[in-house]
């Protein structure tokens, strides 16, 4: 197989309670395994069977972008948490943060009314472009930023396959919660 489910650096229980093991255990095990599979089967005697994922995201469509995007945006949001408290952005990131919106707390306010504003599923990002000007974006279904030659730093998914075991209609309470698990040394390194 040539896509692999990336290792955590976390056991499943350890971001509870903000997301329990029993979401881990299907939205890691079983939906992001399965976007793995899709992926590995469709790319099979296609110009994509060789190729990066990141490639394959930039440059595929239908099906093969949509279970391409869906690995690489979990990739990306399962390596953004951590049961560790306390991160903070870095230096850097944090004028920049304090530049675009204000403050740390009114950009998290900005990115859950993103968040939730998303109709149906999909993503929120924050991103920066080549001039490292931050900005948030808000994708549907797959999306992802880097089709658009951006970015991403931080991602939340909004789908409810996500938070509905834990949230049920609540995404508004999973978008507050998840700022405590938020690894913001991961974040930084991305700036
Ligand atoms: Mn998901």
């Amino acid at each position: 197989m040539k896509f692999e489910l990336p290792k955590l650096p976390y056991t499943l229980h350890k971001l509870e309670p903000v997301i329990s093991e029993r979401t881990m255990s299907f939205h890691y095990g079983k939906h992001h395994q399965m976007y793995v599979n899709n992926l590995n089967n469709l790319i099979v005697g296609t110009e994509f069977e060789n190729a990066d994922l990141e490639i394959i995201v930039k440059q595929s469509n239908g099906a093969i972008f949509n279970n391409a995007a869906q690995v690489w945006n979990h990739n990306f949001y399962f390596l953004t948490f951590t049961p560790k408290k306390g991160t903070a952005p870095n230096e850097k990131l944090a004028k920049a943060i304090d530049q675009t919106f204000g403050s740390l707390d009114k950009f998290k306010d900005e990115f859950e009314k993103a968040a939730v504003s998303i109709f149906g599923s999909g993503w929120a990002w924050l991103v920066s472009d080549d001039a490292g000007k931050l900005s948030i974006e808000k994708e549907s279904n797959a999306g992802n930023p880097i089709t658009r030659g951006l970015n991403p730093l931080l991602t939340f998914d909004v789908w409810e396959h996500a938070y509905y075991l834990d949230y049920q209609n609540r995404r508004a309470d999973q978008m507050k919660a998840l700022w405590d698990i938020v690894d913001w040394n991961e974040v930084s390194k991305r700036y």
